[in-house]
């Protein structure tokens, strides 16, 4: 990565019916120097989604093809679906000299800690405020039958112990609040960066003179 631009690469996870999804898009009309990284992923397209838009929507066969290729930067299996993360979206993004946010789940976040410097990764986790409202923001999307809920609660119980791995652990109250807590925590690690910058400029003037 690029060390002389201040692009990082953001992650959010939270377990489904945590609000996300519309967090994530929240976000990026905030900050406007934020990329959403497109995941492709082998599930069925829901039918308010738009292919290109929410996720690449391929065959299992076309994804195990791109892994071979190493067109992913992780991979990770969800609900018996695949999904992966394209390096090309963070290519862009540093060229841009932009964030880049990927929706990914723990399992993805800890390959991309794995991967790259830590002071280039922002990491929330996103938390439902109980288990009763995940349950009810779960119902109340209206996607999933009943056996198809419980068994997304029992997944997010196991995911959300994963909780500690992260940088920032945040309890998705009200949207706004969250967007605009996520927000703060950027331009604070950007003010950082600068800072950093500024400070060793001045120490390399000081030790040589
Ligand atoms: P959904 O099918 O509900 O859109 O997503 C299911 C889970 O997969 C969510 O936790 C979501 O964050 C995660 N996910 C989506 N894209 C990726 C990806 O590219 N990599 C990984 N590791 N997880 C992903």
């Amino acid at each position: 990565m690029n060390t002389e631009v201040n692009s990082k690469l953001i992650i959010i996870s939270s377990p489904s019916g945590a609000g996300k999804t519309t967090l994530c898009k929240l976000l990026i009309k905030k900050m406007q120097n934020v990329n959403l990284s497109i995941s492709y992923t082998s599930r069925n397209k829901r039918l308010n989604e738009v292919n290109g838009k929410d996720y690449h929507f391929v065959s299992k066969e076309k994804f195990e093809k791109l892994k071979k290729k190493n067109f992913f930067i992780e991979t990770a299996t969800n609900f018996k679906n695949l999904y992966g993360s394209p390096y090309k979206n963070i290519y862009l993004s540093n060229k841009r000299n932009q964030h880049i946010l990927f929706d990914i789940d723990w399992k993805g976040a800890r390959k991309i800690r794995k991967n790259y410097k830590k002071d280039e990764i922002i990491d929330f986790f996103i938390l439902p405020p109980s288990k009763t409202e995940l349950k009810r923001r779960l119902i109340k999307r209206g996607r999933d039958n009943n056996q198809e809920i419980n068994l997304r609660l029992s997944y997010a119980m196991e995911e959300m112990k994963h909780f500690k791995e992260y940088k920032y652990v945040l309890i998705n109250e009200k949207v706004q609040n969250t967007v605009n807590q996520i927000k703060k925590i950027i331009e604070y690690h950007q003010l950082i960066y600068y800072q950093k910058n500024i400070l060793q400029k001045k120490l390399k003037r000081i030790i040589n003179r």
